[in-house]
């Protein structure tokens, strides 16, 4: 039997304390605290490495010793390092009680010299104007290359080997952001908290495009071939590569 902590430092005032206790049933008890984190849903991660001489973005990827795909806690297939979501209150405050057996502190699974992560959510928001009534598919492409436009700029970013899917779907491409709709006067303002899409790291979006799709995004369920990979959005209306501005 073996126990562990966990003290988390990290953003602006985020704090949190997780212990992990080993239990005669193969099973890890995870209970903590996290105060000073923006309100929402933050995913929490084991990463590979606990190396955190840059950060979370040192730690390398999910812990995922058996090589399995990406999934939410209470699936059966996951990385070792999937702990789920955290709900934060408006008092910032989060706790965490869980029971998990796909990880272990002792043995070939260990996660004991690993990084624990609380994830951010990016905020997206904008306004497009002169598009038709309706919705559209808006999605991160994988370069921004605007060399010859609309088909330099890749598939949609997929770096983790996804299908496409819908925003709020665990199988999606990261750049999948689902649809926007617009007005009457062919105006869609949007805002979109995303928890996949990051501005730093291995996965960081800078640098790629962003496009706005001439249709609506099926969100993978158009029940064909493209529908997984494009969402069946026809073509783009509008693109831009995604740079860095000063902070505000
Ligand atoms: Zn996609």
């Amino acid at each position: 039997m073996a126990n562990a902590i966990c003290v988390m430092i990290g953003q602006v005032n985020a704090f949190g304390v997780v212990f992990f206790k080993m239990e005669v049933t193969e099973c890890v008890l995870v209970k903590g605290e996290f105060t000073g984190l923006p309100p929402g849903k933050h995913g929490l991660h084991i990463h590979s490495f606990g190396d955190l001489t840059n950060g979370w973005i040192s730690a390398g990827p999910y812990y995922n010793p058996d090589d399995e795909t990406h999934g939410a806690e209470e699936e059966n297939k996951k990385h070792a390092g999937d702990l789920g979501t955290l709900e934060v209150n408006e008092d910032g405050l989060a706790k965490l009680d869980l029971t998990v057996q796909h990880f272990h502190l002792t043995g070939i699974h260990s996660i004991i010299g690993r990084s624990l992560v609380a994830n951010g959510q990016v905020l997206i928001k904008g306004t497009f104007t002169g598009l038709t009534r309706g919705k559209h598919g808006l999605h991160v492409c994988t370069f921004g290359n605007l060399f010859n436009g609309y088909h330099s700029i890749g598939p949609h970013f997929n770096p983790r080997k996804k299908l496409h899917g819908g925003q709020q779907d665990n199988e999606r491409h990261v750049g999948d952001l689902g649809n926007i709709e617009a007005n009457e006067e062919g105006v869609a303002e949007f805002q979109i908290e995303d928890q996949l899409i990051c501005l730093s790291g291995a996965e960081s979006i800078i640098g790629r495009a962003m496009v706005i799709q001439a249709e609506e995004d099926d969100l993978g369920k158009g029940a064909n071939e493209e529908s997984l990979i494009t969402g069946n959005t026809s073509t783009g209306l509008a693109w831009g590569v995604i740079g860095i501005t000063e902070v505000n």
